[in-house]
């Protein structure tokens, strides 16, 4: 079972900030968005995340969750895509030498950002890391909507599309089951 590199580990934690069953957010708040990078040590000092961050910030985990429902077969809202890639932009990276090959430790924020834009964009880099590897498409937003959480797929052939077939795979056969009954009833 392949573990979850760091940048999988990351992007999932972040992803994950939304609990669509609970119906919360843990990144509601620009405050809420720099207590959560300094936590996972992408922000140190005294420069706080301020509001256009925290708009972009969201931006970003909107298109990756979208992105991330595409990997399990889900039709992705475009308009979330490309105003994910939009935000993106303001996140530049570069490419840089001595991260031991393998894709990990080839992308860096770029020079000259402020301290929460760096923070934001070492998200970008570890998404990008990610899709520069192929490990991508082991990560995904569970199949059935009512979860939506996301998951690094450990299996072998990267099939799986709910987080838990214990739960949300059996939720979903019960549904289709359901369904079925109802159309064959006379
Ligand atoms: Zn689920």
């Amino acid at each position: 079972m392949p573990d979850a590199p760091a940048s999988a580990r990351l992007v999932e934690a972040f992803a994950n900030t939304v609990d669509v069953e609970e119906g919360t957010d843990d990144l509601d708040t620009a405050r809420k968005l720099d207590a959560w990078l300094r936590g996972q040590g992408l922000l140190r000092g005294g420069e706080r995340v301020g509001a256009r961050d925290h708009a972009l910030g969201l931006r970003v985990r909107a298109g990756i969750r979208e992105e991330l429902g595409a990997h399990v077969g889900d039709a992705p809202d475009r308009s979330l895509l490309s105003d994910a890639a939009e935000a993106l932009r303001e996140l530049p990276l570069v490419v840089t030498t001595g991260g031991g090959g393998g894709g990990a430790g080839v992308l860096a924020p770029a020079p000259g950002l402020t301290a929460a834009r760096r923070a934001l964009a070492s998200l970008a880099v570890a998404w990008g890391e990610l899709a520069l590897t192929g490990e991508a498409t082991r990560l995904k937003r569970c199949s059935e909507h009512a979860c939506a959480w996301v998951f690094w797929d450990t299996s072998k052939n990267r099939s799986r599309r709910w987080c838990s077939m214990r739960v949300c795979g059996n939720r979903a056969k019960a549904r289709r089951y359901a369904a079925r009954r109802a159309t064959e009833a006379p």
